[in-house]
């Protein structure tokens, strides 16, 4: 067999230094005698190396590219944390801003507050007035055939632990002292509060925390073009007035129980439920809060909790 094409064969490993000893040994006996072969030796260490070379060019293009490649991954970090601080920075404002007018309209000398709540077979409705620190309360419902039911008028003043509950359908009037004063935040638990109970609004960490728990969603009009927020929180959807900041409407799924009597089912009746909110700034009169004339009503007196 022709040594140089064994020789050829073994080029590789030589010149990695893998070959045993003796096929290495006949290697160099060979080329001392073959310039050929020696000549081709040489060769594939000069390619070799030039694959070297390759390799260092091709590991700087690659750092090049995996440099690259964190910069494109940092500004897509931060468009997106710019698109996340936008996005909260106008959830916390608007949010901030109802909460902040709530605070303005609860505490305006003369205001009157309206909320219709509907349920599933009634419509309950509270009514307040309020002039200076006098406050007029009125508690009723519509049934389901439109009847309207008054349940009470509550006469109270702010700062006073006295108040007078009057039920028109016999004629009573009770004397209520309580172990609460009355206080100026009358709206409070009448008023839709984002998930977040708006008494909390002196604290900085709520506050910050509103777009967590309320989402403004968009905005949208309605017939007269009066445009609103739509505020998420929960399972609820506020409907806010963009130029007054003031609810209107509250929507919300909702389900009841029932307990039937000499039975044990339990009903469970689930149902969209609505609350309407108005709100109007001085229209409140003295006789709106002023206690009328009471005689001819039985009159009881009684101390309670709240
Ligand atoms: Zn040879």
């Amino acid at each position: 067999m022709d040594k140089c094409k064994i020789v050829e064969d073994l080029i590789p490993g030589f010149c990695d230094g893998i070959l045993n000893d003796e096929s290495r040994k006949f290697v160099e006996e060979h080329i001392k005698e073959c310039k050929n072969c020696a000549d081709k030796i040489e060769e594939y260490k000069k390619i070799n190396t030039d694959e070297n070379i390759n390799k260092e060019q091709i590991n700087y293009f690659k750092k090049i590219n995996r440099r690259n490649n964190v910069k494109v991954a940092l500004g897509i970090i931060i468009i997106i944390l710019v698109f996340l601080l936008g996005n909260y920075i106008y959830n916390f404002t608007i949010m901030y801003r109802y909460k902040k007018n709530y605070e303005e309209i609860s505490r305006a000398d003369n205001y009157y507050f309206e909320r219709r709540e509907n349920a599933e077979n009634s419509v309950g409705i509270v009514k307040v007035w309020k002039k200076g620190n006098k406050i007029k309360r009125e508690e009723g419902l519509y049934d389901d055939t439109d009847q309207y039911h008054l349940n009470r008028i509550v006469y109270e003043t702010i700062g006073s632990n006295e108040r007078i509950e009057i039920d028109e359908d016999d004629k009573s009037a009770t004397y209520v002292t309580s172990k609460l004063t009355t206080s100026e935040r009358v709206l409070d638990g009448l008023y839709p509060n984002l998930g977040v109970p708006l008494s909390m609004k002196s604290n900085i960490f709520f506050q910050l925390g509103t777009p967590f728990y309320g989402k403004v969603e968009g905005t949208s009009r309605n017939g007269s073009n009066r445009e609103y927020y739509i505020i998420q929180y929960g399972v609820i959807t506020l409907y806010v007035h963009k130029d007054t900041m003031i609810p209107c409407q509250t929507v919300g799924e909702t389900s009841e129980k029932s307990f039937y009597p000499n039975s044990n089912d339990v009903v469970k009746s689930e149902f969209i439920r609505k609350n309407y909110y108005i709100y109007n700034a001085n229209t409140v009169s003295d006789e709106d809060v002023n206690v009328p004339n009471l005689d001819g009503y039985e009159k009881s007196y009684k101390d309670v909790e709240f």
